[in-house]
Order: structure tokens, then sequence, then C-alpha cells
């Protein structure tokens, strides 16, 4: 840039310097045409075919400003690169430039640097280049010496800090095996101490205690040596309720040493040699209670199998320190019982026997399970050193006991059973006797039966020649047979009827069914089935049944004169209901008691009409099948003509008519009698009674008597009123006597020895006792009782003047 300028300079001024000198300092920076084309012309290789002077002229005045004759530097540059690009068109790339500035460089290196002129200007600009390079070589130094610096500094601060770490990692080693060594060492120790010391619990308080047995010092807190561990297994001592000491039962003051099967007894070797000295006791045998080989002062109670293995001497120990010495072994110890061991916990040797639970018991257990309830007041006994030897034993003598019992209630079982047992006897012999003759008996029966049989069957053969006779068959056909008397019963009821008549018949009597058969609530025989169809009633009502049809309805029946009620023997509500036809006798009526008070119960059946006949009692009644369409017609025209007023009219006067007869025939009858015509009058008074029933029974047909028939409540009043008056009347007749007089009170006091069971008889006033009734006294008697001593009396009399008299005549005779 600046060669370019200071060539600029140099054909600015130059040109312009050779014409006018005076010109020369005002123009110096301005380039004119000739220094232009002086500028190419001196540079080597530009003019030519593609560029000439005209060219340069044009490009000259292109960029100069108007109304001038030269170029500012800015121009000349301008003009410059328009001709670089004229001369250079297809260079784009020259020494690391590109474009306008490759193009340049090419003009000043291959053609302005090659003319003779440019010489100082090279000159200048590889000394100017040679500054620059200078300068950019010592700042890339820097820059290199810069970054060497820092990675060392980097590297040496990581070798610092990696001797620092090492140092402080070695320092916690040693502080940590420091610590091990301590931790260990303590271990040690405490193992030690572990082993020596004990840990006792005292049995009182269940407090702990340390003790050291080779010191013999015991202290009441842990020792700090040991810090939050223990002696594990802590050494239990006996107390109280785990203590097994026994002592002799003779002395009760030395502790037992030996043991007496034969006697079942515990003693000390001084009671046992004092006691054993004479008779059979000499050949019992002592043997001795063990004690526990760890604490010398316990009975033992168990026997351990491996530690006697182990140990080489039978370990005998007692419960606690069976327990203690038990407590650290990995494998459990083969061990067993020398005595009965506590049937509810199985630790420790039973000292209690309770006799109502019958169960053994240590001292804790025992007391646990005696403490409330009814079990407080159970017996028990104290045990002493109680083998299995002493158990077998109990439980023999207990056998035998329970045995004996037995035996005994036995025995007075069979005793307080005999009289029972001979009743049994009695009975079977009875049974037997009374077999054996009703055996007899029923044989006879039997060889009757068949006789009858048979003589049936004779009879039934020769009747049978009747049968076959036409007229019999004839009036059989029509039900007017004769009965023969071999006809069987269905015989004699069905051929009652005519023969069309007949199957119907039988339906109805096939539906018969006894009472009981009806109702659950009645007896019944369980030996026999109930009886049914034709035996169910007389021959006599099966005619009838048969004749008029009907099933026989449970239970018998009554029904008065002009009521409409019936009165039943059974409930027939469930059988019969409201609109069903029912017979009695050959009158048909319907269920029905509406408008009355009548109803449908438990003894009654309301009637639709009222019954006209003489009273009926006991009487089967029989259910109907529904009634057909001509019955219900003739219902309808019946009742239809009764209620019509004629109809009532006619009834009127039916009765009126009759009532007359009756009041007609009474009078005659009255007149006759007078005259002494007594049969005709009786006569008379016949019809008169028959005239009054008729009137009393078309009664029951009028509208008015057949409204008020079911209607009970008049009828009751009057009932009860009768029935009050007789009662009145019974009552005064059996108080006839009783009310009318007041009897004297008897003297005599009643009353009745019960050891001799005798009655007696003591005075009030004298106290004096009679053992005969004594006779009442005049103030104590009725009048009928006087009345009859009195009678008596004189019969008395009268005997006695007869006596006199009949004694006469045979004085007389004599
Ligand atoms: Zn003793
Ligand atoms: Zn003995
Ligand atoms: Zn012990
Ligand atoms: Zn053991
Ligand atoms: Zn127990
Ligand atoms: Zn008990």
């Amino acid at each position: 840039e600046g060669e370019i300028q200071s060539i600029f300079l140099h054909y600015a001024g130059g040109g312009a310097a050779a014409a006018h000198k005076e010109d020369a300092a005002a123009h110096a920076d301005r380039m004119l045409v000739s220094g232009f084309v002086k500028f190419f012309k001196e540079t080597p290789n530009v003019l030519g075919r593609e560029m000439t002077v005209s060219d340069l002229e044009i490009m000259f005045t292109k960029y100069k400003t108007q109304g001038e004759k030269h170029l500012s530097y800015v121009q000349f540059a301008l003009a410059l690169d328009m001709v670089n690009a004229t001369l250079f068109e297809d260079v784009t790339k020259y020494e690391n430039a590109h474009g306008k500035r490759a193009r340049m460089l090419k003009l000043i290196n291959e053609h302005v640097f090659k003319a003779r002129w440019a010489k100082p200007y090279i000159k200048a600009l590889s000394e100017r280049t040679d500054v620059y390079v200078a300068r950019k070589a010592a700042w890339i130094q820097s820059v290199i010496r810069g970054f060497f610096g820092r990675v060392e500094y980097r590297i040496r601060l990581e070798i610092h800090r990696t001797e620092l770490a090492t140092q402080r990692r070695l320092a916690s080693a040693i502080r940590l095996q420091c610590a091990a060594r301590k931790y260990f060492a303590r271990c040690v120790v405490v193992t030690l101490a572990k082993k020596i010391l004990v840990k006792y619990i005292e049995p009182a308080s269940g407090e702990p205690y340390w003790s050291n047995p080779r010191t013999r010092r015991v202290v009441w807190t842990k020792p700090t040596l040991f810090g939050s561990s223990d002696i594990d297994i802590p050494t239990v001592l006996p107390h109280k309720g785990t203590e097994y000491l026994i002592s002799c039962v003779n002395c009760l003051t030395n502790t037992a040493q030996s043991i007496c099967y034969e006697c079942d007894d515990v003693f000390c070797n001084s009671c046992f040699s004092a006691l054993h000295t004479k008779g059979n006791r000499k050949k019992h045998t002592q043997n001795p209670i063990p004690h526990c080989v760890v604490c010398h002062y316990q009975m033992a109670s168990r026997v351990c199998g491996t530690c006697t293995a182990q140990k080489r001497f039978t370990f005998m120990t007692c419960d606690v320190c069976h327990k203690n010495v038990h407590a650290d072994v990995k494998r459990p110890h083969k061990w067993t019982w020398l005595t009965m061991p506590c049937v509810e916990c199985h630790e420790y040797a039973a000292r209690w026997r309770c006799l109502d639970c019958n169960d053994l018991y240590c001292t804790e257990c025992f007391s646990h399970v005696h403490s409330r309830g009814a079990k407080v007041h159970h017996e028990y006994e104290k045990l002493n050193y109680y083998t299995h030897t002493l158990h077998e034993h109990f439980m023999r003598d207990a056998r035998e006991e329970a045995r004996r019992k037995r035996d005994d209630e036995k025995l007075a079982q069979l005793r307080s059973s005999a009289p029972a047992v001979q009743h049994d006897k009695a009975l079977v012999l009875q049974r037997m006797y009374r077999g054996m003759l009703g055996r007899i008996e029923g044989k006879l029966y039997l060889k009757q039966e068949r006789h009858k049989i048979r003589n049936a069957w004779k009879l039934r053969q020769k009747e049978n020649l009747k049968r076959r006779r036409y007229v019999y068959q004839l009036r059989n056909m029509f039900g007017y047979a004769k009965m023969l008397e071999s006809d069987l019963l269905e015989e004699q009821v069905l051929q009652r009827v005519p023969i069309w008549k007949r199957p119907r018949a039988r339906y109805f009597i096939q539906q018969n069914l006894a009472d009981e058969a009806h109702f659950a609530h009645l007896e019944r025989d369980v030996k026999k089935t109930p009886r049914a169809h034709f035996r169910i009633g007389t021959v006599e009502q099966l005619i009838e049944q048969a004749r008029y049809g009907g099933v026989r309805l449970p239970g018998l029946i009554s029904i008065e004169e002009g009521s409409r009620e019936v009165h039943t023997t059974l409930d027939l509500s469930s059988l019969v209901k409201k609109g069903d036809r029912v017979r009695i006798k050959h009158w048909c009526f319907f269920v029905n008691g509406d408008g009355t008070d009548l109803v449908l119960g438990k003894e009654t059946v309301p009637l639709a009409r009222v019954w006209r006949l003489d009273n009926v009692k006991d009487e089967p009644m029989f259910l109907m099948p529904p009634s057909g369409l001509m019955i219900h017609l003739g219902r309808i025209f019946y009742y239809g003509f009764l209620n019509a007023q004629v109809a009532q009219l006619f009834i009127g006067g039916r009765i009126a008519f009759h009532s007359s007869c009756k009041d007609i025939s009474n009078v005659l009858a009255k007149a006759l009698r007078k005259i002494g015509n007594r049969k005709a009058a009786n006569y008379l008074k016949g019809r008169s009674k028959k005239h009054e029933k008729w009137a009393r029974r078309i009664k029951y047909g009028t509208g008015e008597y057949i409204k008020n028939a079911g209607v009970k409540a008049k009828e009751n009043v009057e009932e009860i009123s009768v029935e009050a008056m007789q009662a009145k009347k019974d009552d005064a007749k059996n108080n006839a006597y009783l009310d009318q007089e007041e009897v004297g009170k008897s003297k005599w006091e009643e009353k009745y020895d019960e050891e001799r069971c005798k009655t007696y008889w003591v005075h009030v006033d004298t106290g004096e006792v009679v053992f005969e009734k004594p006779a009442k006294e005049l103030d104590e008697m009725t009048q009928a009782e006087k009345d009859v001593i009195a009678a008596k009396k004189r019969i008395a009399q009268r005997k006695a003047v007869q006596g006199k008299k009949t004694v006469g005549g045979r004085k007389k005779k004599t």
C-alpha cells in the first residue's frame, strides 16, 4: 500500500515538475493524465494489444472528477483496479490473495517491480518487511515460551499434591492399626475375664452380682472392663421355689440320705439304721440318695450321660445346676430324670402332688396353677425324694384301691338290683307260661275258625242254589232280593239297592274312613290299620249310604227339631265348607249360616234350612257330591215358591187349620170323656196331639221362623235362666238341713297318732283320751239326726212289744 502510494507520489509530482515548477508544490498529490500514462509506459509488458495509451486515457477520464485534470490517490487506485481487471481478466488467486488484491499483486510483482525505477521501492519494501517479520517472530516466541511455562507449572503442582495425599494415608493407617490392636487386646482380656469371673443372680431380689473366685472379691456393679458386653450366661442360684432339699421323715431336721423302697420313705442314715434293726425291717435295703456333684448341697434330680462320658464320673446334678452347666452347650446333652418331673413345666423335680388333679407339680407350678378359682381348695401332699420307683408304687396302690372300690360298688349294685332281676326273671317265666297257655288257646281258636270257615263255605254252597233261581236274580236286580245267611257284608249292603246304583254306592262306601284316619290327634291302635270302606258303620247305615249316597264324615252329629245348627263330635270345619251339600238321614242340606248367628265352627255346622223331623242324636252325617243343574233349579224354584207371599199365606192357612183341628179334637175329647166313652176320647186326644205336631212342623217353613231359627241370643238367655233356676233349686235341696239349724260344736277333738296309725279323741275340757269315736251329745245333733234316733227308738220299742207278743203267744201255746 505504502509503496503504491509513494509510486503514485513519484509519478504525480514528477510529471508536473518538468513543465511547471511553481505548480509542482500545489499539485504534488495529484496525478495528471501524462503521469498516469508514463507510469504504465515505464512499466514493462503492460502496454500492448490489450491495453493501449488511448484505453488508459479513457480510464483516466472515467475516474477523474468532473472539471478536474488530475486524479486523487483514491481515484488512481480505482483506475488501477480497472486496468488490472482488463489486463488479468482470468486471474482470481495470487499468493494467498483473492480477487482485486490478487490482480493488484500480480501487476506489482510481475510488471512494476521489474522496472528499473522501482529498485528503491523494492528496497524500501524489503526493509519494511524485515522489520515486520522480526516483530512477529518475537511475538510468536513469547507465546510459545508462555505455553511451555504453564505446562511445567501444572506438572509440578500435581506432583506436590500426590506427595501430600500419600503422607496423609500413611498417618491414617497407623491410627487404624493402633485402634485395632487396642480392640483385639481388649477382647482377649474380656474373654479371659469372662472365663475367670462368675456372674450370679441373687435368688431373692433377682439382682446380678459378679464374683472373682480367685480373689474372692464380689462387686454389685458390672466391672467396667466388660464395657457393653457381659458374662453371657449368669449362674442362677436356687431360691425358695426351686430349692431341692429333703429332710428325713423321721427326725425332720437332718437332710435325707437314703431311701427305703419297702417303707416308701426317706431317712437320714442314723434314722434308717435306728428304724431298721428288728423284724422284717431288717431285710429292707438302703438306697443312697444322690447329691448334686456341682453344688454339693441339693439333691440330684437328673443324670447327664454326655457329661458322665466326658468327665469320667457319674454326673448327677440338681435342676438349677443342670441348667447352669448346660446353658452354653452347643449340642444338647442326653440326660435322664432321677426323680419324677413336674407335669406342668418339665423343668424341676416334682415336689407336690395335688390329690384332686392327681398330678405332680414343682413348687412354683403348684402355686401358680392353684392360685385362683376352685383349684384353691384342692387337697395336696408334699413329696419326698420322689423317684420313678416310688411313683410306680403309688400308682400300684392307687390301682389296687380303685379296683377294690369298683368291686365294692359292683357288689352293692348287685345287691341293690336283686329285686329288679328277680322281677325280670319272674316276667320271663310269666311270659313263657302265658305263651304256652296262649299257644294252646290259639290252636283251639284256629281250629274253631277253620270250622267256621268250612261251615260258611258249606252254607254258601247250599245257598248258591237259591241264588241261581231266576226269581232271586230278578229281585236282586231291583234290590229286593231276600237277605241270605251266607251273604258277605258287601253283598248284604249292595244287594239292597238296584243293580245300576251299585257302582255309585260302592264308590261312596269305599271313601269311608275311620275317624282316626281323618284326625292325627285321635288315638290310634298301632297294631291295627284303621278301618275303612265297608267296615265303617252298621249294616243299616251302610244300606242307607248305598241308597242315598254321600261320603261319610268322621264323628257323629246331633240336631234338634226346628234348629238349623248341627252339633258335631269332631271338628268338621276342615272337611266341610260353606255351600257344600250334606245329608242327615235321607235329607240333604246346604251348609250355610247366612243371616244368622250360626257359624261353621269346631263343634257346629250351620244349615241353610230348618230340621223339621224329630230330634236326631248320634247319627252319621254324609258329604254329598256337588249339586247338579237340576238340584240348583229345584232349589231356586223351591225358595222362590216358599218366599212368595201366596205360599206364605197358604202355609199360614195350614197352620190355622191344624191348630183349629187340634182345638176341636180337644173339646170333643173332653165331651166324650164326660159321657164316658174313654176309647174315643183317647183317640181324639191322640189326633189333637198329631195336629199340634203338624202345625208346629209347618211353622218351620214360614219366612219369619226361618229368619229367627239361627238367632241364638234369645234361646241362650232362656237357657241360662232355666239353668240358674235349676241350680238354685238344687242348692236349696242340698242346704235344706245345714242352713236351718245351728249345731253345737263337739267337745271331743279328733287327733291322729302317727306312730300307732290310729285315730283318737281328746276331750277339750277334761283332757280325757278315748280310742273309739264318742257318741254325739244332744246339742251337737241336727234335727234330722235327732229324728232318726227317735225313729230308731220307736222301732226298737215296737220290736220289743212284738217280741213280747210272740213270746206270750208261745207261752199261750205251751
Ligand atoms: Zn433322721
Ligand atoms: Zn424300710
Ligand atoms: Zn446343684
Ligand atoms: Zn451334660
Ligand atoms: Zn413345674
Ligand atoms: Zn389340683
